[in-house]
């Protein structure tokens, strides 16, 4: 028999639990900022957002929405129709819509709009920064998607939760940034740009579930005629698990990736294709666009293989292990980018060591030796250079890939690290000492830490004062050699024999 003291005690204790459950299923549900999603049949073309927000203890309360962003302007045309259950003014300033609502402290107010495209012809590339919500289904990034209120992140790193539920008619799937990344209701936490740099996609999608070792990629598409998904599918597999392997880094979470085609506007000339592949890095996803176009389907599905490898390596190399200076480190954000991963397209047998040779030879060593700024110093690569000077553009590509090329090739030959070692070691740093980036000193001195070379004067003559690698008087991998052409510029070759050597030390 319990004493009824202890029955009182236990009583309370059970009702304080109680309490302390309402309280925790309170705070997971009502969340301050909550946002519903919807599209419907009767709303082609549109999707109706409605927002709450509980605000401070104020009585106005202003919320933004992207007007000019990533290049886009006017995105303001895109954002119909907003009420709400207070008095509410809309006005452009600046880069911004700017929308005032009045209220009382601490008011729960209730914003409502849609998000209805300002173009709807054909969808080319050049729209798809834009909301595209076309007939049965939907791509946005979160700029385009959410009306935030200004003041609820205080700083930017601040972290908020932020609730977003979906409606969406039967049969059609959703993939979105924001994990779990297929759930139609999530609470998130996180910084100011975590909405904004996310993407949605929804619709009548193909959406696939690709095991990778850990957490999985999902992978939406929309049907291509040109383009085999089953093999971009497999490919994308190929890339995560060469990339985690790679960084040996357990930490990844999920990842959602979208693919989905674009088409040609101009009438087909068949001597001038518009062909456009292209993708752009959010958190924990990754939005690409290809031109779908018959005829043209090995081409893209090389570019696409390219672009998953590409801008997947860009998780580590620019996103988690930062550079201080833009253009001026674009010789290792782009060009340490594309040495390794072509080295893990050559890893996972995507590209074979002949097929590797040849990209080696058109698209780095002969494009530099052609490039008008192929001598130019490292501190000409500016802003205004690198975005409209297409030589520019490319220079720290090759530039950085056959820099990496020489420096892997003189530690893997001469101590028992790689590049490879120096970069994990600066992922771990990246975590720890270096999470506000590296300066090129400092990214010079960990790689004399760990394997004992300095790479300094080289990076001074390379990389610095622009000067070409004379790759025929420097060590190269096993079974290449390089042979001189009647135009001066450099080629690779190698010896068929040694093909697998090869491929063992460029992997290693
Ligand atoms: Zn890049």
């Amino acid at each position: 028999m319990y004493s009824r003291r202890y029955l009182a005690r236990l009583m309370r204790y059970w009702i304080l639990t109680a309490l302390l459950w309402l309280g925790s299923g309170q705070n997971s549900w009502a969340q301050r900022l909550a946002y519903t999603i919807e599209a419907a049949p009767q709303l082609p073309n549109a999707l109706r957002v409605t927002l709450t927000y509980t605000t401070a203890d104020t009585t106005a309360t202003i919320f933004r929405y992207a007007n000019d962003n990533w290049g886009e302007t006017g995105l303001g045309a895109c954002l119909a129709e907003v009420q709400a259950n207070v008095p509410i003014q809309r006005k452009t300033v600046g880069d911004l819509v700017v929308l005032t609502v009045q209220h009382r402290p601490r008011q729960r107010v209730q914003l409502s709009y849609f998000v209805r495209p300002d173009r709807t012809d054909t969808l080319s590339y050049e729209r798809t920064y834009r909301p595209i919500i076309e007939q049965g289904y939907f791509h946005l990034y979160g700029y385009g998607l959410f009306v935030q209120p200004a003041r609820y992140w205080t700083t930017a790193e601040a972290q908020q939760r932020v609730r977003v539920r979906w409606h969406l008619p039967s049969g059609w799937k959703l993939l979105t940034s924001l994990a779990p990344q297929t759930a139609r209701q999530v609470v998130v936490n996180g910084p100011a740009s975590m909405l904004e740099s996310s993407v949605f996609v929804g619709g009548d999608l193909q959406v696939r579930k690709l095991p990778v070792g850990g957490e999985p990629v999902w992978f939406a598409t929309r049907p291509f005629q040109s383009l085999a998904l089953d093999s971009a599918a497999r490919h994308l597999q190929l890339a995560v698990r060469a990339q985690r392997a790679f960084w040996r880094d357990a930490s990844q979470g999920s990842l959602a990736v979208t693919l989905l085609p674009t088409y040609e506007r101009r009438p087909i000339d068949p001597n001038r294709r518009h062909l456009s592949v292209s993708g752009t890095a959010l958190l924990n996803s990754f939005s690409a666009f290809a031109t779908d176009a018959d005829g043209l389907g090995p081409e893209i599905a090389e570019r696409v293989d390219y672009l998953f490898f590409h801008e997947l390596m860009h998780h580590w190399i620019g996103k988690q292990i930062r550079l201080r200076k833009e253009e001026q480190q674009y010789w290792f954000s782009e060009g340490f980018t594309e040495y390794f991963q072509t080295q893990l397209r050559l890893r996972m047998q995507v590209l074979n060591p002949a097929q590797y040779v040849q990209e080696l030879n058109q698209d780095f060593v002969s494009a530099l030796s052609r490039s008008p700024v192929r001598n130019v110093p490292n501190d000409s690569i500016t802003y205004h250079h690198f975005w409209t000077n297409r030589d520019y553009e490319k220079l720290p590509y090759r530039r950085g890939f056959l820099f990496a090329l020489y420096l892997d090739t003189q530690l893997k030959q001469t101590t028992s690290y790689s590049l490879a070692d120096c970069l994990r070691v600066m992922l771990a740093r990246s975590y720890t000492t270096n999470k506000k980036g590296f300066t090129d000193p400092e990214l010079l001195t960990l790689i004399k830490e760990v394997t004992g070379v300095d790479p300094t004067p080289a990076y001074q003559r390379y990389i610095q004062q622009g000067q070409s690698i004379d790759f025929s008087s420097v060590a190269l991998p096993p079974g290449l050699r390089v042979q001189s052409t009647t135009d001066n510029i450099p080629l690779f070759e190698l010896a068929p024999a040694q093909r697998e050597e090869f491929y063992q030390f460029m992997v290693r």
